[in-house]
């Protein structure tokens, strides 16, 4: 009798053990479910982890990118390029502040934003132009940030690495040394999602880490209202319960409820992505004899939050596993085609890399609870749809 999956067989999945429900257990017996000692625990281990020096915990990884956005003063016009193959936050923080995106086409091998193509965009203009970059990690294999670095430098950009797919990926930089993403040492600000199917799950979640004091002491006061209770920083001191609201900010705050799960999840980073590595290794293994199905280029610091096959027939593929109970997703549709983009003048064709990647992409499944029967059955299905 062949494999047959009990559940559906999605791309991505979290996985919550019972340590995870303890711990949150826990935390909702404590005096604190919110702003209580969790959020900081999280931050400091989040930080060790990722190697910066600062950490932020936010609601969620688009309230990362919009404070992000703030902490770096974009103003209204200013403009900002990022790569249309991301999720369209990546560029919407921008517009939150009525910043003007800007695209850069991808590289067709790793479906990242081609940096030689950025550079192209900025030699295009007089400096001064461009404002700033926002290079994602896509599928969970980094950006070269030394070669982003350089470009930022030489035309006056600041950089916001989207680090969501990316914890605990790394590259090695022309010194040999390993660069781990979102560590604070080649961009300015970069930030990670704690959404289900990320790496690390507390539902909705998110952080930013910098080596930047400056744009730190700014995202704890942007996270909570603008307020300060730091009497250094004060106008004035009334007393006690005196508070300053000297800005404008919003309540992008995290619970500790969520950060004790966060926590308890981190301890097991290391764990889901060695299992997402060795997935991702035995489908590079078994596609390199199926010349129908071709993965995105490997790396070794690849943190695999997705593995993207990209073959002829997408959507009969996409529509066959699905009669299989194999749920593989499309990632993405690129952010210049979406209706509200197009509205602010970009068009169909402008990217062409980028189009031509998404008409034939898939994302299929990959996390650390699949099964190697599990995979057994993905390949199957999808070699028995494509041809040996
Ligand atoms: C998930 C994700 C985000 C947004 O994170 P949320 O926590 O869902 O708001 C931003 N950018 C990328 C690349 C993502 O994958």
């Amino acid at each position: 009798m062949p494999f047959q999956p009990v559940t559906a067989i999605p791309y991505g999945r979290q996985r919550i053990t019972e340590e995870d429900i303890e711990a949150v257990a826990a935390t909702l017996r404590s005096d604190f479910l919110t702003q209580g000692p969790k959020v900081a625990e999280f931050e400091e281990k989040f930080a060790a982890y990722i190697g910066a020096k600062y950490a932020v915990a936010v609601s969620n990884g688009t309230a990362a990118l919009h404070l992000c956005a703030l902490a770096l003063n974009v103003q209204p016009g200013q403009r900002v390029i990022t790569t249309p193959i991301t999720f369209a936050a990546s560029a919407n923080c921008v517009r939150y502040c009525g910043g003007e995106v800007h695209f850069a086409d991808i590289d067709p091998t790793t479906a990242l934003i081609d940096l030689r193509l950025v550079r192209k965009l900025l030699e295009s203009h007089p400096k001064g132009y461009f404002h700033g970059l926002i290079p994602v990690d896509f599928a969970g294999l980094p950006v070269n940030l030394e070669e982003a670095r350089q470009l930022a430098d030489e035309f006056g950009l600041w950089i916001i690495e989207d680090a969501c797919h990316a914890p605990g990926g790394f590259f090695r930089d022309s010194t040999g040394r390993e660069q781990r993403c979102g560590n604070g040492q080649l961009a300015d600000l970069a930030i990670f999602s704690f959404h289900p199917v990320k790496h690390i799950a507390t539902g909705e979640g998110g952080m930013i880490t910098t080596n930047r004091a400056d744009l730190y002491e700014q995202l704890l006061v942007l996270r909570t209202h603008g307020i300060t209770k730091d009497p250094a920083k004060m106008h004035r001191h009334d007393g006690g319960w005196y508070m300053e609201m000297q800005t404008l900010g919003y309540n992008y705050r995290i619970s500790d409820i969520l950060t004790a799960l966060g926590i308890s999840q981190l301890a097991r980073a290391d764990a889901g992505l060695t299992r997402r590595r060795q997935l991702a290794a035995r489908y590079d293994a078994t596609f390199a004899s199926v010349p129908a199905v071709r993965p995105l280029a490997a790396a070794p610091g690849h943190a695999y939050h997705l593995y993207v096959i990209q073959v002829a027939d997408r959507k009969g593929l996409y529509d066959f596993l699905r009669t299989r109970q194999i749920f593989a997703q499309v990632h993405y549709i690129p952010v210049h085609t979406m209706p509200y983009y197009q509205e602010l003048g970009w068009q169909l064709g402008d990217f062409p890399q980028a189009e031509a990647y998404y008409d034939h992409c898939l994302s299929i499944p990959l996390f650390p609870a699949l099964t190697d029967e599990e995979q057994q059955y993905v390949i199957d299905c999808i070699v028995e749809f494509v041809g040996a």
